[in-house]
């Protein structure tokens, strides 16, 4: 089940200036995470029960890089939390939706996430993302 919209990643360049931008208009950064596995820099903004994540490169080489080369800064994707990610990456590709990830792999805030493709969602890049219980923390 899908059960709320967890995040928006929106891709920019300088991760400082960003969370500078979003402190004036009164909203603070929680933590600042690396994600290696995706060469990201990640900013954890929270707004109500919904996450504003920046999400710069942190190599060349990095998905975000390319995406701001190709189109410019800005929301990058939308993430909707789900119960149980597996069942819902079968029932995504049971639909027709191309994943990226056919399984799932971990991410910034101690997630499980997977992309869904943009050209079968009608241009958005939608992760679904099991969000770390905080029970067991
Ligand atoms: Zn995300």
């Amino acid at each position: 089940m899908i059960t709320k919209i967890s995040h928006i990643g929106i891709a920019v360049k300088n991760l400082e200036e960003s969370i500078e931008l979003y402190r004036r208009m009164g909203l603070e950064c929680e933590a600042i995470e690396e994600v290696p596995s995706q060469k990201v820099k990640v900013a954890f903004i929270p707004v109500g029960d919904v996450r504003i994540e920046l999400l710069a490169a942190s190599s060349p080489d990095s998905p975000i890089a390319k995406y701001i080369e190709k189109r410019g800064e800005g929301i990058q994707h939308l993430a909707l939390a789900v119960d149980d990610l597996p069942k819902e990456l079968a029932k995504a590709e049971d639909i027709g939706l191309r994943l990226i990830d056919k399984t799932p792999r971990p991410g910034a805030h101690g997630a499980s996430i997977a992309f869904l493709h943009p050209k079968s969602t009608h241009g958005v890049l939608l992760e679904l993302c099991k969000e770390r219980d905080h029970n067991e923390e």
